[in-house]
């Protein structure tokens, strides 16, 4: 776990996003999950899962979807502090992932099968490290199992895939989370343009 990518990559005198707090890792009763839907370049969705204090990364192109057919890429990327959680705004032109930032969606989440927050959090890193997370998402739009499994290759990757499992928080039509980001959204009001 480390920030220094995450500070590197950005200039705090200039970006309004979150600088890093350093703090010891709490473990806290709830771990928390946020997707943001981040306008830059080309419009995707930053899924975040808190482990030991900061927030585990990936982007995701096409956004998550509550049908377990769909296996939606998702590129790991840099931690995250932990106040990236409640973050929202605007990221000035010039500077990494300029654009817009909004919360689609925001809750807690587990393990699939431990409860125990201080076990838990153990134990989702040791899958992180293995390629193969299985987690319980309580949030506003997305709920219930996810699973976000490596990519295997030869070379190293990046790339995992976010799959939803069937359960009764599934759907077996087709998912668009676009349908689902609220017309009063920021990034819909400016018309989806690059900043
Ligand atoms: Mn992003």
């Amino acid at each position: 776990m480390s920030l220094v990518s995450y500070k590197t990559k950005r200039n705090f005198s200039e970006t309004p996003e979150p600088v890093d707090h350093p703090k010891k890792a709490v473990v806290k009763k709830t771990l928390m999950f946020v997707i943001q839907r981040h306008q830059a370049s080309h419009l995707h969705y930053d899924f975040r899962l808190e482990m030991e204090g900061v927030l585990k990364s990936w982007a995701v192109p096409k956004g998550p979807s509550l049908n377990p057919k769909d296996k939606r890429l998702a590129m790991m990327v840099e931690d995250h502090p932990y106040d990236y959680g409640s973050f929202a705004g605007e990221i000035p032109k010039g500077n990494y992932g300029a654009g817009i930032v909004e919360i689609w969606d925001k809750g807690t989440y587990e393990h699939m099968d431990i409860k125990d927050p201080e076990k838990a959090n153990k134990q989702l890193l040791k899958d992180l490290k293995n390629g193969s997370l299985k987690i319980v998402l309580k949030g506003e739009k997305l709920k219930g199992e996810f699973a976000l499994v490596k990519m295997k290759g030869d070379k190293p990757t990046n790339s995992w895939l976010l799959i939803k499992h069937q359960d009764e928080y599934a759907t077996n039509e087709s998912y668009n989370s676009e349908d689902y980001t609220p017309a009063d959204s920021t990034i819909v009001k400016k018309g989806k343009k690059k900043v």
